[in-house]
């Protein structure tokens, strides 16, 4: 069964689900609109023809600041509110931090890394 967290903010009628694949051997969630259908190749991924969006995010996107993963609940909240508050880490003053993140067409989601959030 696939769980369906949101409507898309970049096409009319897809909703992003939360769907498993496999990338480099390892287990992994991708939140993908169901207007985007992705081939993955192992370090490599392309749309299909068929597709008419290409809205997708990885469940292990931010983890190069530290966060492991983004769980559906978090997903959720970014497609409903257009804005997600997330923990990162930073290695060199070893402390974590907040910042918001958005929905990107290209990229999935960004950061953004000017506003300061106080904590
Ligand atoms: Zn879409």
């Amino acid at each position: 069964m696939i769980q369906i967290l949101g409507n898309c903010p970049y096409c009319k009628d897809g909703s992003i689900e939360a769907r498993d694949i496999q990338v480099q051997g390892k287990a992994l969630k991708l939140y993908a609109c169901s207007n985007a259908h992705w081939h993955y190749e192992t370090d490599f991924a392309e749309l299909t023809p068929d597709s008419t969006c290409r809205f997708r995010i990885f469940q292990n996107q931010l983890q190069r600041w530290h966060k492991k993963s983004i769980s559906p609940k978090e997903i959720r909240t970014l497609l409903r509110e257009g804005e997600l508050k997330v923990k990162l880490y930073s290695t060199k003053t070893k402390s974590e931090y907040f910042k918001w993140v958005v929905t990107d067409e290209e990229y999935g989601i960004s950061v953004l890394w000017e506003d300061n959030i106080d904590t």
